[in-house]
């Protein structure tokens, strides 16, 4: 494989910005990771297409990003290409219908703004959730039992040396943190369908699920949001909490004191500080309560 060869040939060559030895840690709500020896911010579609064939041709394995904050990149950092969606993909346009169209790449907060401004009402979960629309989509984000995907009329994709594909709503299943659209595939563009409702109470319940989230959350210091996915009719927290964990520390991170299921970096920690304390939450709640944790935050360059 030739990272140097995919960059020489995009470099310059194609509608994007394309840099050798990123730090994922700039790119990661973390702050953490080492560097990505390829990065392709992708501003067009055209763009898009041939970074993926030059990759191919390249053997380059790549992997697509939001704003990565739902990601754990390793120390060593990402042999292959980190490629993100911006310029055109971060278009947004409201429909006559309630519909708002968003582009992957743009920015969740401001989908759910301008559903706001629009007195349209179905975002509310999401309010507060950081990252890109490509990245809730991706992870079903919301709540455990509300998530983008209930007001999703249909998905625009790439599917990688074959071309685009649209799925209706009724060809995709979302459940908790999980969509059917594979993995493979490259979530361009999603149209919403959204309820005309008085713009007052969008706004009284987006304060007020703004305000659970500041008081059970520690929002100012860089985390990935939760780490792992609450077991049914468990909170994760709660498991974590039992079992003493609430405020340990390995190394710069630490199991956060106002919510168990955030792992915080309290300034310098490592991918392997953040690793050893999963692993310690993890066979913690195993043994205690015989819970078998899953995660919920992505990794990347851990190999295997
Ligand atoms: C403080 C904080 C609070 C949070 N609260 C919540 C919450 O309440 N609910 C919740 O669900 N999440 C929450 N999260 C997690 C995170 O914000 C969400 O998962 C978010 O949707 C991830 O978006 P992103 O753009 O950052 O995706 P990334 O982290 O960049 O990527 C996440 C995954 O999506 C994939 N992906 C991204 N874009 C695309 C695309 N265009 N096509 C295909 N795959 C793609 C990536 O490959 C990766 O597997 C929180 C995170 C933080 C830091």
């Amino acid at each position: 494989m030739s990272v140097f060869n995919a960059y020489m040939t995009l470099s310059g060559a194609v509608d994007a910005t394309v840099t050798r030895d990123e730090r994922m840690a700039r790119r990661t709500s973390y702050r953490i990771g080492g560097p990505a020896a390829l990065f392709v911010a992708a501003h067009s579609y055209p763009a898009l297409v041939r970074t993926i064939q030059v990759l191919a041709a390249e053997g380059v394995d790549w992997v697509i990003l939001g704003k990565g904050s739902n990601l754990l990149v390793s120390d060593k950092g990402y042999d292959g290409c980190v490629i993100v969606l911006d310029g055109e993909f971060s278009r947004t346009s409201l429909g006559e219908d309630g519909t708002l169209t968003a582009g992957a790449g743009a920015l969740l907060s401001k989908v759910v703004n301008e559903a706001l401004k629009a007195g349209l009402s179905g975002l509310e979960p999401c309010v507060g959730i950081p990252g890109t629309v490509g990245g809730a989509l991706s992870m079903n984000a919301g709540t455990r039992r509300e998530w983008i995907g209930s007001v999703v009329r249909d998905v625009v994709v790439l599917r990688p040396g074959l071309g685009l594909h649209r799925y209706e709503a009724s060809e995709i299943e979302w459940g908790y943190r999980s969509t059917s659209i594979p993995g493979t595939e490259i979530i361009l563009e999603a149209t919403l369908e959204l309820a005309p409702s008085s713009r007052e109470a969008i706004a009284q319940d987006m304060e007020e699920r703004l305000r659970r989230r500041r008081e059970s959350q520690p929002l100012g210091v860089p985390s990935c949001g939760s780490v792992f996915r609450n077991p049914p009719d468990r909170s994760v927290g709660a498991l974590i909490e039992s079992c003493g964990l609430k405020g340990a520390r390995e190394g710069g991170a630490q199991v956060s004191e106002e919510h168990a299921n955030f792992i915080v970096n309290r300034g310098g920690a490592t991918a392997e500080d953040v690793i050893r304390l999963i692993g310690r939450a993890h066979e913690a709640v195993l043994a205690e309560h015989g819970v078998d944790l899953s995660c919920e935050v992505k990794l990347l360059g851990f190999g295997g």
